[in-house]
């Protein structure tokens, strides 16, 4: 049983992030996707609203864990009893940045290994920053996140 970690902020998801998920299955028997805190960032949407709606975009897929970890994600990953690290990439500006946090894993911890995989084309543009501010600003997300993020944007902004 082959068990991989899919990590990130995820705030919110979008397609881009669904279709690396379908294609991680493809390769592994589980994938696990963990909803870190990340410090550097200040979070539109709380973990369990992340999570939330992680798993109801993820409802049609077998095989798939939703969790969240805080602190090092290499004791997350073992604790699950993986090696392996997914990471999405879209463009060369992903590169230097996602090159660094594998090999600094890989030192850590010359057992794990990131595996890294292609979005769809037609997903390469998206992050989940221009989806919020296309939404704060009423402009149409949907195509681009799972409907139910969609629901959820359209209830955080018209709050705001
Ligand atoms: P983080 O804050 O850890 O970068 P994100 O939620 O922004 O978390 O992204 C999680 C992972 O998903 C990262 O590896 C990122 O490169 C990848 N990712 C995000 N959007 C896309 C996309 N549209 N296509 C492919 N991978 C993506």
């Amino acid at each position: 049983m082959k068990t991989a970690v899919y990590p990130g902020s995820f705030d919110p998801a979008t397609n881009g992030h669904i279709d690396v998920i379908e294609r991680a299955l493809r390769l592994f028997d589980k994938v696990i996707v963990a909803v870190g805190d990340n410090p550097g960032k200040k979070p539109t949407f709380t973990i369990e609203e992340r999570m939330g709606m992680l798993k109801e975009s993820t409802k049609h897929l077998n095989n798939v864990g939703i969790d969240s970890f805080s602190g090092l994600l290499l004791d997350f990953v073992k604790g699950k009893d993986s090696k392996i690290i997914i990471r999405g990439l879209r463009a060369v500006s992903d590169f230097e940045f996602e090159f660094q946090r594998a090999l600094l894993n890989r030192v850590a911890d010359g057992d794990i290994d990131t595996v890294f995989i292609m979005t769809k084309e037609h997903y390469v543009y998206l992050n989940s920053s221009i989806v919020k501010e296309m939404a704060m600003f009423g402009g149409k997300v949907s195509g681009l996140v799972p409907e139910i993020v969609e629901k959820r944007l359209k209830e955080k902004f018209s709050k705001t």
